[in-house]
């Protein structure tokens, strides 16, 4: 589902690159952990699966990265948006609109769908995360781990295959961790979207995993394997 094949990044100014032969392989329906120190580059790769990096981002990308097929060199993150869902490192600070129903119909507006399937789509959303008696409330008014959910329901309205999350837990308590890490294995198991997670922190988030990707140090190539394996490691 996800492809990265022998793929480096060069930020503009750098004499090295960023990340540099990465190599690995998701599989559709798995929620697979994107580990490693912070800096190694976990926010650079996940950039490359959503076109990010380097539409948004500038810098060179060599090799090649594919999300169902598609090529994100050769398409805009716009043009994604049905395929891969990006919540990135701080989503609570990127929300556009008031309430919670309507940034979930904002991540839809690029789609050109008719309004009674966008109407639809927020409803079944508002349900699977667990939100659908906040839907009226401003989402400034929300806990940490209600604004995480609806930062992801805004991106799963378009139906991606693909969720990708930076270290969507890392700002949450033990609790609202819970109930988001929830969410994301609902996902997978009942709707059998593909996950691909970055954290730092393993131990919170390993047991949720199908596999792990380990970036070891800068311009080192990812180990992967079974969580058991790449821990052991
Ligand atoms: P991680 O998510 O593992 O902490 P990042 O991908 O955020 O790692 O960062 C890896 C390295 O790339 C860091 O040295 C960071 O400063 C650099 N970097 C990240 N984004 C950019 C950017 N847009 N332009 C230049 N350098 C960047
Ligand atoms: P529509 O365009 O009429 O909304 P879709 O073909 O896009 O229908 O959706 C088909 C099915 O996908 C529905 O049964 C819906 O419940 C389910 N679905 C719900 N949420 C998601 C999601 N995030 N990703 C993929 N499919 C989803």
């Amino acid at each position: 589902m996800i492809r990265f094949e022998d793929v480096s990044v060069t930020y503009d100014g750098a004499t090295e690159p960023t990340v540099r032969a990465v190599d690995f392989e998701v599989p559709e329906g798995e929620l697979v952990l994107l580990a490693g120190p912070s800096g190694v580059g976990k926010s650079t790769v996940l950039g490359a699966v959503g076109g990010l990096v380097p539409h948004f981002t500038g810098g060179t990308l060599r090799g090649r990265v594919t999300v169902a097929g598609r090529d994100t060199r050769t398409h805009k993150p716009r043009e994604l948006a049905d395929v891969v869902g990006t919540v990135g490192q701080d989503p609570l600070s990127h929300f556009v609109t008031d309430t919670v129903e309507d940034e979930l119909a904002y991540g839809m507006e690029s789609l050109g769908l008719p309004p009674d399937v966008m109407r639809r789509r927020v409803e079944e959303t508002l349900d699977l995360l667990g939100l659908s008696d906040l839907r009226s409330r401003p989402i400034a008014t929300l806990s940490g781990g209600q604004q995480q959910r609806v930062a992801i329901g805004s991106v799963l309205t378009p139906h991606p295959d693909v969720l990708v999350l930076d270290e969507p837990t890392s700002a949450l308590d033990p609790a609202a961790a819970e109930e988001v890490l929830a969410v994301l294995q609902r996902l997978v198991h009942d709707l059998g979207t593909t996950v691909l997670m970055a954290e730092h922190r393993l131990e919170r988030v390993i047991q949720y995993a199908d596999q792990v990707v380990l970036l070891p140090a800068p311009g080192e190539a990812p180990l992967i394997g079974a969580p058991a394996e790449v821990m052991a490691v």
